[in-house]
């Protein structure tokens, strides 16, 4: 029911005294949701179409009470959402975020701060450079990357591959690539296993489809190096220019990691930049004992990581780390009279190094992230991540009617039920895995519709592969042995089906 007390004032922002009562609600609140997220669903219980059927076609015309909006958060929203924080969310790559990243995004939403030059936030300017430089170091990357923010890995990787473009000198930023019968064809490298987002920044960059070549992998899913160098000296011969390398580091389906450091050859005898996608994997270079994982980055170019994947910072916080921000800056700064201003020349301005004038205050999270935890504390979180994956694919490997489908080299899982089924005859290995897979996804969807928890699966040598990802702050040994009872079960019923 509205009050009166909580509606808008006639002018200017909410009343001091209520933002206070609702802020200390809206914290009593998340603390109330992470409390109780295991009674919920993990993955939303809605047909489409069901929420905006429920929400009004056109905006109110006066202001509404305040307790008003939050009862329909509770009682529309919540049930729309499927719980990323839910620590049975094992679903793509999972991920969380944390108390102190949830006031780092708080207080920046307060300060509303537009990093864009250094003057309209010196906070954040500084700030990002001064984590991401503590974040380097807790990686074990060199002292010869410079990070800075984007919002996506998408972005990130994007970013890269256009300074990357403005390195190779053809006059792309003044001229352009259309109407120009001088422009060779342009070429980067990736595995099959690369995200799209690496195929979408060559679209979005104008380069085309065409410009992305993939390369196969070995049988560990991971960038097979002498294809990778025949198919650069193949285009070659055929005038093309090879220009960009993308390397991943964990990769979306398996985890897999691209052998870096003998793709870093390569690069350097074709004068290649070299760009790791780590968007996944790169947090994990936080454990000491798992930094060989970046192994060949000492020589690379650029890796991109996210901290909203594996380091307990809400969505969105991306970072680049680029060892030529002369030429990031060259392929994106432009300076109107407006934003002119006395400091530049010493100062760096975010807005310089991508396609975003104003900029989110993103490092204020990460900075308190990594100080509330402290790099041994995330480390610790991480490990532990690394040690529950392990734990369930040891079951796996112990049971019969379970089989691993690639390697584990960090905390994602790929897996089979394979249970002896009852011959057709003359069945092939190709109709034994047809029934497998169908097998295999009724077992996922039987998983995910108890609500208890949720996997996703990719296609591995097109074989249908299911998917356990652990890296909520919240995952425990209980919600990964919950997990394997559900499969178990599901296996059962659909054995008996
Ligand atoms: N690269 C890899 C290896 C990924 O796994 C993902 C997403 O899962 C991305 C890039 C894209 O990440 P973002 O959503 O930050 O753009």
């Amino acid at each position: 029911m509205k009050t009166e007390e909580t509606l808008a004032p006639p002018l200017g922002d909410m009343d001091k005294e209520e933002f206070r009562r609702f802020g200390h609600e809206l914290i009593d609140w998340i603390a109330d949701y992470f409390e109780h997220i295991e009674d919920r669903p993990v993955l939303a219980q809605i047909e489409p179409g069901d929420l905006k059927a429920q929400l009004p076609t056109v905006p109110p015309e006066k202001g509404e009470a305040m307790e008003q909006i939050i009862a329909d958060v509770d009682r529309l929203i919540v049930p729309a959402l499927t719980h990323w924080s839910h620590p049975s969310f094992f679903a793509y790559f999972a991920t969380s975020t944390s108390a102190p990243g949830i006031f780092g995004e708080l207080l920046s939403a307060a300060f509303d701060n537009k990093a864009m030059l250094w003057r309209t936030s010196p906070a954040s300017t500084e700030l990002e450079e001064v984590t991401l430089d503590w974040l380097r170091q807790m990686m074990g990357l060199d002292a010869g990357y410079t990070g800075i923010i984007y919002d996506t890995a998408s972005v990130s990787s994007m970013h890269a591959i256009a300074a990357a473009r403005e390195g190779v000198e053809l006059r792309i930023r003044e001229e352009g690539m259309s109407g120009r019968a001088d422009l060779p064809l342009l070429r980067v490298y990736v595995s099959e296993q690369a995200h799209s987002s690496i195929e979408k920044g060559v679209i979005t960059l104008g380069l085309g489809q065409k410009a992305l070549r993939k390369i196969p992998t070995d049988a560990e899913f991971r960038m097979d190096v002498r294809a990778l160098e025949d198919a650069i000296e193949e285009d070659k011969r055929n005038g093309y220019v090879p220009f960009c390398i993308v390397a991943t580091v964990g990769t979306t389906s398996t985890s897999s990691i691209d052998p870096v450091a003998d793709m870093i050859p390569i690069g350097e005898k074709h004068a290649m930049w070299l760009h790791v996608d780590a968007a996944y994997a790169g947090s994990a270079a936080v454990v000491p004992e798992l930094r060989h994982i970046l192994k060949g980055c000492e020589r690379a170019d650029s890796v991109a990581v996210n901290p909203h994947k594996w380091l307990f910072t809400p969505f969105d916080l991306s970072v680049l780390y680029c060892r030529h921000l002369d030429l990031l800056r060259r392929a994106f700064s432009l300076v109107p009279e407006y934003l002119r201003t006395p400091e530049q020349e010493k100062v760096r301005s975010g807005s310089d190094y991508g396609v975003q004038l104003g900029r989110r205050f993103r490092a204020l999270k990460l900075w308190m992230i990594i100080r509330y935890f402290g790099h041994e504390g995330l480390a610790a979180r991480i490990r532990e991540h690394c040690r529950l994956a392990k734990l369930f694919a040891s079951w796996v490997e112990e049971s019969p009617d379970w089989e691993l489908m690639a390697p584990l080299p960090l905390a994602l899982v790929c897996f089979r039920a394979c249970p002896t089924l009852p011959t057709i005859d003359a069945e092939s290995e190709v109709t034994r895995n047809a029934r497998l897979d169908v097998l295999n996804e009724a077992i996922m969807h039987g998983v995910n519709a108890t609500g208890k928890a949720l996997l996703s699966h990719t296609k591995l040598n097109d074989k249908l592969t299911l998917r356990l990802s652990i890296g909520n702050i919240r995952t425990t040994e209980k919600h990964v042995r919950q997990v394997w009872d559900l499969l178990n079960e599901q296996l059962k019923l659909v054995r008996q089906a």
